[in-house]
């Protein structure tokens, strides 16, 4: 019986086209000197319905032209065609198309993905084919059932014995309903009983309609088809047919072949994807970990310091709302000497009663302060004393809750009165006892207290100075007995209600100008004021961003670094993924899905951190304010998508790119 004759599960008419044709077909390694060519001008034509053997010594090219056969492998040069349809100007992933509907693999090695059950390896296929999940599982158990083994179906390969893996991966070639079966050396590595069942299993198919490849060095094994193809050191040397073994006059698939979508739906495959990449990160917990912890921290810090930050800032900002907004504040020393220095006397009594006497000022204190040691009972206190003058409680809307504020007569009289904090108030009367009337040592000169603040609640400056826990004194007394100096720090200038503050603030400049004759003061308003807080918290909120991008580049390289490694680790089963149809887009979306996530569960892990952070430090203390606001978590967690994506792209490509042969080759 001529091969052509066989009846095929394919239209008659199409007997005439071969289902494999090779003509002319080599393949050369290397180049130059080191070129060998491993495939002479092969010309080969099998058939839809054949069973061949293609029989020859090791290291004679029979794997070579079996890769060939699967579209694993191209030829250097030569025509390969797949029922008349040529191969040669086909892209990668048409030639995994074809792998995935025409061809099912039995490898020497079995080549089983040894993280996976036998269920989940037979099903591989069938996720490149886009088939639904509870239908590959059906399929899958089906199969497994049909080979003796859905008792095994839960199994990891190396809890199978290797004549039990050897019928897995026969169901999962088996999995697309391929037209043609490639075998290389599927006994090979089996005991001679496990071999005749796996032989058994080829003949029991071949006789249901396959068309069957067994690569063998072995020819009683060859013996077993009905057609031989002999090579030797790359070329076919003999072609042997035999009748009857190969009379399939019934045709009955094993399986109904998949009537599945044949391409891979987007969105079934970002399942999938999502899925491998789960049981990956799963497998390699603590790596997994290692490799979020840049993010982590990254996303953390930002998050943590922008929410503290922006509540440092209101801080600030209430503060000087607190102060007044219709102030003018006159410094001494010109503007670029900080803080004016102690040893800068510009600021004299005669600016103060010039600045009062002008149209557009309701009032003007002076401020100077020094820190003073309070003594009361047993009690000694540190604070800061502020010489002022009786004006201080309108200007700076703040008046004396108990007792009175100092009036112009003490400060004239020069008298030995303080007015106290609130928290002065606590902290020194302790005891219980009365305030008013009581006599303090300030550093030791004995002074009467004659009111109590009202508690305004301002901390200011970067030592959080408790404005609450100070004592005013009479500026007048204050230089001669506690500061030995009657210049001011500072002086601070209320505007009269219905005058703008910017014309006085040009009127007060030329009157001190015009007093003392140069630039020896400046002078500065509270709007000013919010506005450098912004500013300054502006240049914070940049510093923050770089920390944060320094931190996610830190963490992206890593990500990068760990998705090499593990794609290096998985040559392999990439080119088991790549035999059973994976196109090279899958197995991109497979690492890059695998990157974006480790860096999404570390973003997300890195919020929670972070938000924790913001929440918890103002509970533990009463100094720290956060404002968390949604938008920098959203961003930080933006920018860990964005750094997934980008740092998994190199090696995601790195793996799509492989050679099939190759990355088989690893297994
Ligand atoms: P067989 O399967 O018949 O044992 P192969 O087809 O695997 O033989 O190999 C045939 C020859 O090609 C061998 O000599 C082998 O060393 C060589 N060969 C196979 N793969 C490569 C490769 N990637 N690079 C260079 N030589 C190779
Ligand atoms: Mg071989």
């Amino acid at each position: 019986m001529n091969a052509t004759s066989h009846p095929n599960q394919f239209a008659d008419a199409a007997a005439a086209v071969p289902l494999v044709s090779l003509r002319g077909v080599t393949r050369t390694y290397g180049a130059g000197d080191n070129a060998t060519t491993v495939l002479r001008d092969v010309d080969l034509d099998i058939h839809a319905g054949e069973f061949v053997a293609i029989v020859g010594q090791s290291g004679s090219g029979k794997s070579t032209l079996m890769n060939i056969i699967g579209c694993l492998d191209r030829p250097s040069a030569g025509v390969f065609a797949i029922a008349g349809r040529e191969t040669g100007a086909m892209s990668p992933d048409e030639l995994a198309a074809l792998r995935q509907r025409h061809f099912g693999f039995v490898f020497q090695r079995y080549h089983l993905i040894s993280g996976m059950s036998a269920v989940r390896n037979v099903e591989m296929p069938a996720i490149y084919a886009g088939l639904p999940g509870g239908e590959r599982r059906a399929r899958a158990h089906e199969l497994l059932d049909r080979l003796g083994l859905n008792a095994r179906a839960a199994h990891r390969p190396a809890e199978l014995s290797g004549g039990q893996q050897q019928r897995v991966s026969i169901a999962r070639a088996l999995m697309n309903g391929p037209r043609l079966i490639l075998a290389d050396e599927p006994t090979g590595a089996l005991d001679s009983e496990s071999g005749e069942a796996v032989l058994a299993l080829l003949r029991d198919l071949h006789r249901e309609g396959r068309t069957i490849v067994l690569v063998t060095h072995d020819p009683q094994i060859a013996a077993s088809a009905d057609r031989v193809v002999t090579i030797r050191d790359g070329l076919i040397v003999s072609d042997e047919r035999r009748g009857g073994a190969g009379d399939a006059g019934t045709i009955v698939p094993l399986v109904p072949a998949s009537s599945g979508p044949s391409g891979n739906l987007p969105g079934s495959g970002l399942g999938e994807a999502v899925g491998m990449a789960m049981a990956a990160l799963v497998q390699n917990r603590m790596r997994s970990l290692l490799t979020m912890l840049g993010i982590i921290i990254g996303v953390a810090s930002v998050i943590a310091m922008l929410a503290i930050g922006a509540g440092a800032r209101e801080q600030v900002l209430d503060d000087i709302r607190k102060m007044g907004t219709d102030l003018i504040e006159v410094k001494r020393g010109a503007r670029n000497v900080r803080g004016g220095g102690d040893d800068v006397r510009t600021l004299v009594a005669g600016d103060l009663d010039a600045l009062s006497r002008l149209d557009a000022v309701s009032g003007v204190v002076p401020e100077t302060d020094q820190s003073v040691v309070l003594r009361y009972g047993g009690v000694d206190h540190q604070v800061t004393a502020l010489g002022t003058s009786s004006q201080f409680p309108h200007v700076r809307d703040w008046p004396a809750v108990r007792g009175v504020f100092f009036s112009p007569d003490h400060e004239q009289r020069y008298a030995s009165v303080i007015v106290i904090g609130a928290r002065t108030a606590e902290t020194l009367f302790r005891d219980g006892s009365d305030p008013l009337g009581a006599f303090v040592l300030v550093n030791n000169a004995p002074f009467q207290v004659i009111g109590v603040m009202e508690e305004k609640g301002i901390v200011t400056g970067g030592g959080r100075h408790d404005r609450d826990d100070q004592i005013w004194v009479p500026h007048t007394t204050a230089g001669a007995r506690l500061f030995g100096q009657d210049h001011f720090k500072e002086l601070f200038v209320k505007i009269a209600p219905g005058h703008s503050l910017e014309a006085a603030e040009d009127e007060i400049f030329d009157l001190m100008l015009a007093r003392h004759g140069r630039e020896d003061f400046h002078l500065r308003n509270m709007s000013a004021a919010i506005a450098q807080a912004e500013a300054a918290q502006g240049t914070f909120t940049v510093l923050l961003g770089t920390i944060a991008a320094i931190s996610l580049l830190v963490g992206g390289i890593g990500v990068m670094n760990i998705m090499l490694v593990s794609v290096t680790e998985r040559i392999g089963e990439i080119g088991i993924r790549m035999a059973v149809g994976a196109r090279r887009a899958d197995i991109t979306a497979q690492f890059l899905v695998e990157a974006v996530m480790v860096c999404m569960a570390g973003g997300l892990l890195g919020a929670a951190l972070g938000v924790g952070i913001s929440v918890g430090l103002p509970m533990l203390d009463d100094g720290w304010r956060a404002i968390l606001e949604p938008q920098p978590v959203l961003i930080a967690l933006a920018c860990a998508l964005a750094t997934g994506l980008v740092f998994g792209l190199a090696p995601a490509r790195k793996a799509a790119r492989l050679d099939p042969v190759a990355a088989l080759s690893r297994n």
